[in-house]
């Protein structure tokens, strides 16, 4: 099942989308306080969902939303979880402050507030704050049912589904305060979408993630190309990890890292200018596509 949420006609709804990605039924139709989190719940409890409301529609012809447009709280996500990725920053600005083994995960968070929707524009903030806005091609976990203290053995049990985000970052903002919460916060600094694929129809922990960048006037490149099993901490391993001390809530998201191919990893470095636009697809959920203005 695809759940999604959708502006059409001056409202706001959430419903399922088809398998081939074509059409949407509403379900909820201006529900007040995050109607996809309440198809999510319901999913939880292994309640039915609601019946339709409203006919299916043309996904073209609809605005679709981050499937969770405001997350209610933080997103949860993973730094140089690809090996590849790694390598890549060992030689990159931030050699200084990468541990030296792989013992856990990197873990820092996105405001609610930074998330946009799949076909959204992402604001660059302006020289004045940086000049190496970067990309980052991701897989996100969606939490179900929550929980603390997840033993990775029983944490799939927890997957609610999966999306795409785009974790996009401000290189010099990073590394010039030390914490990335700065560098990683600017507003519009995280693409979701297009929607959630429910854990029933697909398993993420093998699946392809590609990223192209199309240069204002010029060429689409394909920049990141991996599969999800080359994470350095698996997905059962992350929601451990998160949930150690921590209780999970449904609707959590757990953005699960990048592998190699981002900007800052090519010499000279490609940040985005003006005009780009960053295409992140993940097989067997769909694509994501934001320009930057
Ligand atoms: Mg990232």
């Amino acid at each position: 099942m695809r759940i999604a949420s959708w502006s059409w006609g001056g409202r706001e709804h959430a419903g399922i989308v088809s398998p081939d990605g074509r059409e949407a039924t509403p379900l909820l139709v201006d529900y007040a306080g995050g109607a996809a989190m309440r198809l999510i719940e319901a999913l939880v409890r292994g309640e039915p969902l609601p019946s339709a409301n409203g006919p299916r529609i043309a996904v073209d012809a609809i605005t679709l939303r981050a499937p969770i447009p405001r997350p209610r709280r933080n997103i949860f996500c993973v730094g140089r979880n690809y090996h590849a990725h790694a390598q890549e920053l060992s030689g990159s600005v931030f050699r200084d402050n990468l541990p030296k083994e792989h013992q856990w995960p990197m873990v820092f968070t996105k405001f609610p507030e930074t998330v946009v929707g799949p076909h959204d524009a992402v604001r660059l903030p302006g020289r004045a704050v940086s000049e190496q806005i970067d990309y980052e091609s991701e897989l996100a976990v969606i939490i179900g049912r929550g929980g603390r203290d997840i033993p990775a053995a029983r944490a799939m049990d927890h997957v609610c589904g999966y999306t795409i985000v785009n974790d996009v970052s401000a290189r010099d903002v990073q590394v010039r305060h030390n914490q990335w919460m700065l560098g990683k916060n600017c507003d519009t600094f995280c693409p979701m979408g297009p929607w959630i694929v429910t854990a029933d129809e697909l398993d993420a922990r093998d699946t392809r993630l590609r990223g192209w960048v199309t240069p204002a006037g010029g060429e689409r490149e394909l920049r990141q190309d991996a599969r999800t099993r080359d994470m350095i901490f698996d997905i059962p391993t992350l929601i451990e990890t998160c949930s150690r001390g921590i209780t999970l809530l449904p609707g959590d998201i757990i953005a699960t890292g990048t592998p190699a191919g981002v900007g800052m990893g090519f010499s000279p470095p490609k940040w985005l200018r003006v005009g780009d636009v960053v295409r992140i697809e993940i097989d067997g959920i769909g694509a994501i596509e934001n320009r930057f203005e």
